[in-house]
C-alpha cells in the first residue's frame, strides 16, 4: 500500500509519527511528518522512513505533537502495515522491557521481530508447507549417491511430507533439502493441517496429579509455579496435561526450552500427545520459517509453540499458559544486544496476559527458589522418578597421588570396562573441549598464549592447531618453541578430543562418540552423533552439551572428570552453576529398568560443595547457598546491574566507569546503592581490548532502576563514553 506524500507545506500543529528505529544507540524516538491523508496510522505499524542518506524500517511508537515546532520534519515514505503488527499485551510488555533493560525501544522492537519483518517484508502466509519429489526428482532418485539427500529423497518418494514432520523425522534435513532443491529435484507444496488424534500418556502418579490439579485450579489467572522435580520425575507429563487443558479451552500455550533441549524427540512427543500442529522456533530455522511461525502465532493459528529463548517474543493473542522448562538454564539470558532474560520476561508477560506460568527444573535457580520461599511462587514437588526408574548411586573417586591416563584414573577405566561388558553405555563428561588446554615447552616453560587475550590457546587436532576459545583466533602449532627453539612442545592436560583418542585406543571394540562444539555445531548434528552411538555398548565423551536434551536410554554410567577448576572460581554464581551441572549430568544415568551409577573424579573429595551435594542433594546445597547469599547480600537478596567498558587502553575504560560511578552517586544522593569497581573484568584482555566493569547493586529493585534512570542521560553524553565500547547489563549472570 505505498502512498507517496504530496509536497504540501508542513503544518506544525499537526500530530507527527514518533518512530522507533532499531540499530541505533540512541534511546529516543524520531519524529516524522505523517503521510498525507493517512489517518489510520496507529502505534505498532511499521513505516519506511528516510534516515540520513538511507532509508530505514521503524515502528510507529506514538502519534503526537512534535518535539520541536515540527517545521522541517521529513515525511515518512510508506506505511507497511494496515493494522498494527505489534499491539496489545506484547506491545506493552516490550515497552516495559525497554524500560527494564534501559535500552532504546527501537532496539527492543528490532529484537522482538523476526528478521524478515524487521526488514519490512509483509506478514507472510501461514500455510503449512511440505515437499515432494518433482518429476525430475523421481527420475533422478535411482542415480543419487548414498547420503542424507538420498535418504530424504527416498522418504519424499513415498509421498509429500510437511516441514514440521520432517523436523521429527530427520536430523539436518534442511541442508539435504537445499541440495535437492538446488538440482530441481523437489518442489514445495501446501499441506492440509495435521490432524492425528491425540495419544494418551501414562496415568499420572500422585505427585504429578497434585501438580496438575494445582495448575488447573488457577488456570484463569496469573500465578507462577515452580515445578521442582528430578530428571525423569515426569515434569514434561505435567506440562502436557496443562497444555492439553489449555487447548481444550481454546487457548494458546507457549513452551520455552533451552537451546539444546529442543530435539526432534521432544517435538515428536508433544505432537503425538497433543494431536494439534506443534510449532517449533529455534536457531535452525530459516528466516522465512521464523517469520511464518511468528505470523501463525499472531493470527492465533499456532496453538502450541515450543521454542528457545527468542520465542518469548511471540505474539500470543489467545494465551492460556506459559511453560519454561529447565528454568535455571543459562541459555535463557541473552548476553549481548538487548540483555534480557527469557524466563524473567516470560513471567512478566504471563502476569500481563493474566495466565499461569510453570517454571520447571531439577535444579532450580536461586532466584526461583527464593521466590518460592517467599510465597511469590507456588512450589510443586516431584520427588520420585516416574515409572519404575531409580535414582543413580553416586561415588567419589579420590585421585590424589593416583596415576592418570589423559586424566582418567584406573578405577574409572575399570568402571567403564564393566559397564561395556554388561552391554551398557557410559558417558565421560568433561567441560573442556579441544585436545589439551595448554601447549607447553618442556625445555624453557614457554606456553602458547593468545596474542589478543589474557588466555592460553587450546590445542586442537591432536596438537596440530591452536585455537583461542575467547576470540576465535586460530593458527598452526609451531614446530619448535618460539622462545628457545627447542622441540619439546607438549600438550598439557586433556580436553574432550584427547579423551576420545584415549578411550578409542583402550576400547577399540565399541563406538566412541564425542559431542562438543567442535563436532556438533547444532542440535541436528547432535542427534546424528547420538544415533551413531547405537543401542549396544558404547562411550560418549562430551561437554555440557550432553547435560540435558536428547534421551539416552542405554546410559547406565556417568563419569565426571575435571570439575576441580569449577570448585574455585571467583564468580559468585560458580557453585550454583557447578551444582546444577553435576546434578543434571548425573541425572542422565539410568532410566526405567536399568539402575544408573555416577562417578565423580576429583582432587578435592572433601570439598563442601561435593560433600553437601552427595549427602543432602541439590535441596540442601540450595539451602546453604541461599543462606550464604543472604549473608553477603548477593542476588537474589540484592539486585545488580553491571556497566562494562572496553577500550584499547585499560585507563580509558576505567576513566569512563569512574565517571559512571560519579554520575550515579551525584544523581541519586542518599539512594541505597552500592557500587563496586571499576575493576578489571575476570579476563581483562579479550580480542585486543582491555575490559573493565562496574557493579551497581541495591536491596530494592525500584531504587536501582530509579538511579539508573536518573544517571543514564548524562552518562550517555559523557565525552569518555565516546572513547569506549560500553554496555549496561541489568541482572547480569556472569560477573
Ligand atoms: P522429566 O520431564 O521430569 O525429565 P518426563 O516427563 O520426560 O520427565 O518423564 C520421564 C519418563 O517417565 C518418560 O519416559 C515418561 O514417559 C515416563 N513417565 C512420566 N510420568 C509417568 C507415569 N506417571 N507413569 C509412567 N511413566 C511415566
Ligand atoms: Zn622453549
Ligand atoms: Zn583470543
Amino acid at each position: 500500500m505505498p502512498v507517496t506524500p504530496p509536497p504540501t507545506p508542513s503544518n506544525p500543529t499537526r500530530a507527527v509519527w514518533k518512530v522507533a528505529i532499531g540499530g541505533l544507540p540512541l534511546p529516543r524516538l524520531f519524529d516524522y511528518r505523517p503521510i498525507e491523508g493517512d489517518d489510520g496510522a496507529v502505534p505498532g505499524c511499521r513505516v519506511r522512513v528516510p534516515f540520513g542518506s538511507r532509508e530505514r524500517i521503524g515502528v510507529i511508537a506514538a502519534v503526537g505533537p512534535a518535539d520541536d515546532d515540527g517545521a522541517d520534519l521529513k515525511p515518512a515514505l510508506e506505511r507497511l502495515d494496515a493494522t498494527p503488527l505489534l499491539a496489545g499485551e506484547l506491545w506493552d510488555s516490550l515497552r516495559w522491557l525497554a524500560h527494564y533493560t534501559h535500552e532504546p525501544f527501537g532496539e527492543v522492537v528490532a529484537t522482538a521481530l523476526p528478521t524478515l519483518l524487521r526488514h519490512g517484508e509483509p506478514l507472510p502466509h501461514t500455510d503449512r508447507l511440505g515437499w515432494r519429489l518433482s518429476a525430475a526428482g523421481v527420475d533422478a532418485l535411482p542415480r543419487l549417491r548414498p547420503g542424507r539427500p538420498r535418504r530424504l529423497a527416498e522418504r519424499l518418494a513415498q509421498g509429500e511430507v510437511a516441514e514440521d514432520e520432517l523436523d521429527s523425522l530427520f536430523d539436518d534435513w534442511r541442508a539435504a533439502l537445499r541440495s535437492l532443491d538446488g538440482r530441481g529435484l523437489v518442489e514445495q507444496v501446501v499441506m492440509t493441517p495435521a490432524t492425528a488424534p491425540a495419544q494418551p500418556g501414562p496415568e499420572p502418579n500422585d505427585e504429578q496429579r497434585a501438580a496438575i490439579d494445582a495448575l488447573l485450579a488457577s488456570r484463569d489467572a496469573f500465578g507462577a509455579f515452580l515445578l521442582d522435580g528430578i530428571t525423569g520425575s515426569g515434569k514434561t507429563e505435567v506440562y502436557l496435561h496443562a497444555i492439553a487443558d489449555c487447548l481444550a479451552r481454546g487457548k494458546q500455550a507457549l513452551v520455552l526450552v533451552p537451546e539444546i533441549g529442543l530435539t526432534p524427540q521432544t517435538l515428536a512427543r508433544f505432537r503425538a500427545r497433543l494431536g494439534v500442529p506443534v510449532y517449533a522456533l529455534h536457531s535452525g530455522l530459516s528466516d522465512g520459517e521464523r517469520a511464518r511461525t511468528w505470523a501463525a502465532c499472531l493470527r492465533g493459528q499456532a496453538r502450541v509453540v515450543v521454542g528457545t529463548r527468542s520465542a518469548v517474543f511471540l505474539p500470543l493473542p489467545d494465551a492460556g499458559l506459559i511453560v519454561v522448562d529447565e528454568e535455571h538454564d543459562g541459555s535463557y539470558k541473552q548476553l549481548d544486544g538487548i540483555r534480557y532474560h527469557a524466563r524473567d520476561f516470560a513471567i512478566y508477560r504471563a502476569s500481563q496476559l493474566n495466565v499461569p506460568i510453570v517454571l520447571g527444573s531439577a535444579t532450580p535457580s536461586m532466584e526461583s527458589l527464593r521466590n518460592a520461599r517467599t510465597q511469590r511462587y507456588t512450589h510443586l514437588h516431584l520427588r520420585k522418578r516416574a515409572g519404575v526408574a531409580k535414582p543413580p548411586a553416586v561415588r567419589v573417586i579420590d585421585i590424589r597421588k593416583r596415576a592418570l591416563d589423559a586424566g582418567l584414573s584406573n578405577e574409572l577405566i575399570d568402571a567403564l570396562s564393566r559397564t561395556l561388558e554388561a552391554g551398557g553405555q557410559a558417558l565421560v563428561f568433561k567441560n573442556r573441549r579441544g585436545y589439551a588446554p595448554v601447549l607447553l615447552c618442556h625445555d624453557c616453560g614457554w606456553s602458547a598464549e593468545c596474542p589478543r587475550c589474557d588466555a592460553s590457546m587450546t590445542v586442537h587436532a591432536k596438537g596440530r592447531r591452536l585455537q583461542c576459545h575467547h576470540c576465535g583466533a586460530s593458527k598452526r602449532s609451531p614446530d619448535a618453541c618460539p622462545d628457545c627453539g627447542g622441540l619439546a612442545l607438549q600438550p598439557q592436560g586433556a580436553g574432550t578430543e584427547k579423551l576420545e583418542e584415549t578411550l578409542a585406543a583402550r576400547f577399540p571394540q565399541v563406538p566412541v562418540v564425542r559431542i562438543d562444539k567442535g563436532t556438533t555445531r547444532n542440535r541436528d548434528a547432535l542427534v546424528g552423533h547420538i544415533e551413531a552411538l547405537g543401542q549396544g555398548p558404547g562411550l560418549l565423551v562430551g561437554t555440557q552439551m550432553l547435560a540435558k536434551g536428547h534421551d539416552l536410554p542405554g546410559l547406565t554410567l556417568v563419569a565426571v572428570v575435571g570439575i576441580d577448576e569449577g570448585l574455585f572460581s571467583a564468580d559468585f554464581r560458580a557453585p550454583e552453576k557447578l551444582a546444577q551441572l553435576l546434578v543434571q549430568v548425573s541425572g542422565r544415568a539410568g532410566r526405567a529398568d536399568r539402575p544408573g551409577e555416577v562417578l565423580l573424579q576429583t582432587h578435592h573429595p572433601e570439598h563442601p560443595l561435593l560433600h553437601t551435594l552427595l549427602t543432602g542433594g541439590y535441596a540442601q546445597f540450595a539451602d546453604e547457598e541461599l543462606a550464604l547469599r543472604e549473608e553477603v547480600q548477593f542476588p537474589p537478596f540484592a539486585h545488580m546491574a553491571m556497566f562494562r567498558a572496553e577500550a584499547r587502553d585499560m585507563d580509558v575504560a576505567n576513566a569512563f566507569l569512574v565517571q559512571v560511578r560519579a554520575h550515579l552517586e551525584a544523581t541519586s544522593p542518599g539512594a541505597v546503592l552500592t557500587t563496586h569497581g571499576p575493576l578489571p573484568a575476570p579476563m581483562p584482555r579479550r580480542a585486543g581490548y582491555q575490559r573493565a566493569q562496574l557493579v551497581v547493586s541495591s536491596n530494592a529493585r525500584p531504587a536501582l532502576h530509579a538511579a539508573l534512570d536518573a544517571a543514564l542521560p548524562s552518562i550517555r553524553e559523557l565525552p569518555e563514553a565516546r572513547r569506549v565500547r560500553w554496555s549496561l547489563d541489568v541482572d547480569p549472570v556472569d560477573l
